[in-house]
């Protein structure tokens, strides 16, 4: 099959031809329907030679849903032709964080690997699952239109979920970064949190599209946009703020809107560094970076995407068109989420 696969560290990848092969004891041979490009292949491309904590090659495609194809001896609970959501993420199984289904901080496994990280993606038509554990059914979602949970849903899903208790009526939570990912944390943050949703981004069609999710949109070019911010508030900031760019200016910004006693959240990987001193942040603001969710947290995100209440929005393309849609997502010119769907 044709393979779109990173071959050397520092480059975009190439398509290539390789053997589907059989499901061996325990894995699942998996068609893919849908496979979703993130922003975060691009980091993965540019790093320094020698900083990938995996070897090359492998094929790309980290988001992944589609239909068991083949299962290996011992599969038991799935189904050939049953339609699947692949949570991306693979432990150990046996750690105490991949017990609680954590497997996204497993303390044996080598830090972000998975399948497009290290091991073989869903840029192809199969793609090969060690373990039925990492199958979640989708019911009634097309996996095209699903494959985006697995990553920009799932990982804004847990930004939000592990700090709901701080987003109570009348709270503010700022979404910083308004692209996939950042329509997903609207979407999440106004099906689970009572709070007011403040997204920010210099792109205009960026912050119609999250106005029409129903956030309030600010422009982070505008000097003012984090006066903006504070003021939305009463002055006081914000209770969450969800970094998805992570740039020096969106750490900074981040900042300067949250509130004593706040969280903010590091989802963006843009390499960004925040100067912390004593009166440099607020008071009790808590800091966290994140890597996806856990298994369970997979679940139920599909769940709320099979009750209406989030959508991914994807633009669908051919396996064929893969180098251009990076070189699109570099340039900013995907609206919502890109999805690869190989066959079809
Ligand atoms: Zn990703
Ligand atoms: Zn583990």
């Amino acid at each position: 099959m044709k393979a779109y696969r990173l071959t050397r560290e520092q480059s975009r990848g190439e398509f290539c031809e390789v053997d589907i092969r059989e499901p061996g004891p325990g894995e699942v041979l998996v068609k893919i329907g849908g496979a979703g490009v993130c922003h975060s292949d691009l980091h993965v491309m540019e790093y320094p030679a020698g900083i990938l904590p995996y070897a090359v090659p492998f094929t790309l495609g980290h988001e992944n849903a589609g239909w068991v194809e083949r299962i290996g001896p011992g599969v038991a609970g799935v189904q050939p032709g049953e339609p699947v959501i692949v949570y991306s993420v693979w432990g150990c199984g046996r750690c105490a964080a991949c017990r609680v289904g954590a497997e996204n901080y497993c303390e044996q496994a080598p830090l972000f690997s998975g399948c497009g990280l290290g091991h073989d993606g869903g840029m192809a038509s199969h793609m090969l699952v060690p373990s039925a554990r990492f199958l979640c059914p989708l019911k009634g979602l097309d996996p095209r239109q699903a494959a985006p949970l697995t990553d920009a849903g799932l990982t804004t899903y847990h930004a939000v979920k592990r700090s709901l208790a701080v987003l109570r009526p009348g709270s503010t939570a700022v979404v910083i970064g308004a692209g996939g990912l950042g329509q997903m944390a609207i979407q999440i943050l106004r099906a689970l949190s009572p709070a007011r949703v403040v997204a920010v981004d210099v792109l205009a069609d960026k912050l119609a599209a999250a106005r029409s999710l129903g956030a309030e949109a600010v422009d982070a070019s505008d000097a003012g946009a984090a006066m903006q911010i504070r003021d939305l508030t009463q002055g006081a900031g914000a209770e969450l703020v969800l970094d998805i760019v992570g740039t020096d200016a969106t750490l900074q910004l981040a900042v300067n809107v949250a509130r004593r006693l706040g969280h903010l959240t590091l989802v963006g990987i843009g390499g960004g560094t925040l100067p912390f001193s004593y009166l440099g942040v607020p008071t009790e603001l808590s800091v966290a970076s994140i890597f996806y969710g856990s298994i369970p947290e997979l679940t139920e995100v599909v769940t709320l995407a099979e009750s209406g209440m989030i959508r991914p929005q994807v633009e669908l393309f051919s396996l064929d068109q893969v180098p251009d849609v990076y070189q699109r997502l570099h340039d900013g010119r995907i609206q919502g989420r890109a999805v690869i769907t190989p066959n079809g």
